[in-house]
């Protein structure tokens, strides 16, 4: 059984361009922009051009050179917004919600990375 991808959906609509998000990066096969409805001081959203679902999906059915281009992608966008430890960054939380359980508003995959404060407990017990 695969996976339906509604093309309605809010992110597909911001690929095509008919509705506006502020873009952090672009590249061929992915997008960055900032969420827009920030739970961190930073929260930008980080997704594959393509159509998938979820994570799973993608790691399914995206080429190499998509998944490639979407993992440099993110480590992009960690050292452009200078969280990465590395560059003495403070750190970050990089989530991707999926499903029910995951409790996945959106129906494209994204990873929200979220940074500038103490993300706290990872989930509630
Ligand atoms: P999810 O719950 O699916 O993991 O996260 C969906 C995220 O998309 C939420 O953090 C929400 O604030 C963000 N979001 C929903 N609609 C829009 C929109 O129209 N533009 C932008 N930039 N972000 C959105």
């Amino acid at each position: 059984m695969g996976y339906q991808y509604d093309r309605e959906n809010i992110f597909a609509k911001i690929l095509r361009k008919e509705i506006p998000s502020e873009t952090v990066h672009e590249t061929k096969h992915s997008l960055a922009f900032k969420d827009i409805n920030p739970a961190a001081p930073t929260h930008i959203l980080i997704i594959p051009k393509g159509s998938y679902v979820n994570f799973d999906h993608f790691g399914s059915d995206a080429s190499e050179e998509e998944i490639i281009d979407f993992n440099q992608t993110v480590t992009t966008v960690i050292q452009q917004a200078k969280l990465d430890p590395n560059s003495n960054g403070e750190g970050y939380r990089l989530i991707t919600n999926t499903g029910l359980n995951g409790v996945q508003e959106v129906p494209h995959l994204h990873f929200h990375l979220l940074g500038g404060r103490n993300m706290g407990t990872m989930v509630v017990r």
